[in-house]
């Protein structure tokens, strides 16, 4: 299955949305044996250097999304990610490997809910697949483009506003919010829906 991530060119510079899988984490590797491409050779394709990052919205902190953000640890890039994501993190050691989710104390932000990142660029809170599940909504001109990262696991979810035993935990509030989610970010009548496993929806 791919692993798609984002990268938004603003004005104030690139924000990234999700970073892949990371590497030298054996079992993640005998596991999955995932296929990866280096973070900063991507950007490099895109015109982009990995130094000019400015934020990195992680859309949840499993291993498949906050892989590569080592590569800017030390650099100026935040890091963001709902609080209830780095209550994850610390309280289960089997959630991620915490040495890609966690970015140094001084890059590292906690949201809670919504936030307005930058002119045209808005996080907002998406729980469901996570309970700190967070979508990406940029508004340029008249085009509107939510990244919903894994808020669901594919298009077909979104049309049957269903939350999957594939993507959601059989936790009924989960499910319940994973569905509101859903229809939150469809109410808000984008161009397109970006996803983390599934190729772009427009619906
Ligand atoms: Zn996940």
């Amino acid at each position: 299955m791919p692993v798609y991530g984002y990268c938004i060119l603003h004005p104030d510079g690139p924000i990234l949305v999700d970073t892949g899988v990371g590497f030298g984490n054996e079992l993640i590797d005998q596991l999955y044996n995932p296929q990866r491409e280096r973070l900063g050779d991507v950007l490099w394709r895109c015109g982009v250097e990995a130094s000019e990052v400015v934020a990195v919205v992680n859309s949840h902190l499993h291993f498949d999304h906050c892989g590569q953000n080592p590569s800017l640890f030390g650099g100026p890039a935040a890091f963001l990610a709902q609080v209830a994501e780095y209550e994850s993190v610390t309280t289960d050691r089997y959630y991620t490997d915490a040495s890609w989710a966690l970015a140094p104390e001084r890059q590292r932000r906690a949201v809670r809910g919504d936030e307005r990142l930058a002119d045209g660029v808005t996080i907002l809170a998406t729980p469901g697949h996570t309970a700190g599940h967070q979508s990406v909504l940029v508004e340029a001109g008249d085009r509107r483009v939510v990244i919903g990262a894994q808020m669901v696991w594919d298009a077909d979810e979104l049309a049957a506003e269903v939350a999957s035993s594939a993507n959601v935990d059989p936790d009924p509030e989960l499910r319940r919010a994973a569905v509101d989610s859903i229809r939150r970010i469809k109410a808000l009548n984008p161009d397109v829906i970006h996803l983390s496993h599934c190729g772009a929806f427009a619906p």
